[in-house]
């Protein structure tokens, strides 16, 4: 090893790269190294925007990406990329996206490209994601684009991350029926329709208007993408409801990219006057407080539980001797007596306007 790791969080909030790449290497394969990194780091996270681009393999996200990344560049805006594959077991290395994306933008010290591949389950996959999106955010990167390869549960999970997602679909790959069929419809906060010189992009748009329930009955309007006063109009209600508006781009030649950056902008100030994004960051929090207590606690219950008596009553429950929630609630129930010398009530953390420090803390 050629850094210490206690000096990797300052060197890295210092804008040393190396530091940087090492950080999310640690940080991607957990452990200890990778909590402390991460504790350090969490004070100078939340600033970065984060944008989640998702839709079927194909349909052009990486020279999306790509193409978004050198508008935001253009803007004097520094981007890190998250490359997510849950298909691949690779980490690390370059997917096939990357190439593209090689060509055009390394060497640029304002961009930073990361590829991260499945970590045996969804769910760790989910975490470690959102681990390097932190680190990303504390070295100082202004949007923090998170590209996820294919269409599924993966995608849903990895948005919960993101302050904007783009579901990204192209015309002829029947991407509307996909959509449907995972969920990705309901995650989206803007779409792009990519691929816009192609034959059947207007299609493509009327059957998103359509799922949106908002297919034109009028001849004339042939699938045009809503314009932003369009968009006031249907979206813009005071009452904060987004429709997700439709944004036609042709990545290769990086028409529609500006629109899109600026659908961005405009999705990212809608969360924060409507409190969205306060209640979103809320929500984040408390699903990841949850996993790693849930997680934690396994942990802790396995490590005091004797050997082998696990296997034991589950081999019980197997041969219907025991019932699984009786099992289990008896050996919760022996766990958090040992543990705790019997079970008292925690301190209360305050509301959360306040600030964190425990109050009414109950003796
Ligand atoms: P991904 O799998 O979704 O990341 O898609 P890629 O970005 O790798 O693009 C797939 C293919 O579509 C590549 O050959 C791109 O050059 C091409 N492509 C991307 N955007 C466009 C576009 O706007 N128009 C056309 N005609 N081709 C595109």
């Amino acid at each position: 090893m050629y850094q210490s790791t206690d000096s990797l969080a300052p060197q890295l909030l210092a804008g040393n790269r190396r530091a940087l790449a090492r950080t999310i290497s640690l940080v991607e394969d957990g452990g200890p190294e990778a909590r402390a990194l991460l504790a350090a780091l969490y004070p100078h996270t939340g600033r970065g925007q984060v944008v989640g681009i998702t839709g079927a393999p194909g349909t052009g996200k990486s020279t999306l990406v790509n193409a978004l990344t050198k508008t935001y560049r253009d803007q004097g805006r520094t981007v890190g990329i998250i490359a997510v594959d849950p298909t691949s077991p690779f980490s690390g290395g370059a997917l096939l996206g990357d190439r593209v994306r090689m060509r055009d933008l390394a060497g640029d010290p304002g961009v930073f490209i990361r590829s991260m591949a499945t970590r045996g389950s969804l769910g760790g996959l989910a975490r470690a994601t959102a681990d390097v999106i932190a680190v990303l955010d504390a070295a100082g990167f202004d949007r923090i684009l998170v590209e996820t390869v294919g269409v599924g549960q993966a995608e849903v999970d990895i948005a919960g991350a993101a302050h904007t997602t783009i579901v990204v679909e192209a015309p002829g790959l029947g991407d509307e029926v996909q959509a449907i069929k995972a969920g990705v419809l309901e995650i989206a906060d803007l779409f792009a329709v990519n691929k816009a010189d192609r034959e059947g992009a207007d299609h493509t748009v009327m059957a998103l208007q359509m799922m949106q329930g908002l297919a034109p009955a009028r001849a004339g309007h042939h699938g045009a993408a809503r314009s932003a006063a369009q968009h006031a109009e249907a979206g813009g209600q005071p009452d904060g409801a987004w429709l997700p508006p439709i944004i036609k781009t042709v990545a290769v030649r990086g028409e529609g990219v500006a629109s899109l950056r600026d659908w961005i902008e405009i999705h990212a100030a809608h969360l924060v006057t409507t409190g969205q994004r306060e209640e979103r960051d809320f929500s984040r929090a408390a699903a990841t407080l949850s996993h790693i207590l849930r997680d934690e606690l396994m942990a802790a219950l396995l490590a005091r539980l004797p050997a082998g008596h696990l296997e034991e009553v589950a081999a019980a429950v197997a041969r219907h001797l025991a019932d699984p929630y009786t099992a289990a609630e008896q050996m919760l129930a022996a766990f958090l007596e040992q543990a705790t010398g019997g079970w008292s009530e925690p301190s209360r953390l305050s509301d959360r306007s306040d600030s964190l420090k425990p109050q009414n803390v109950d003796v």
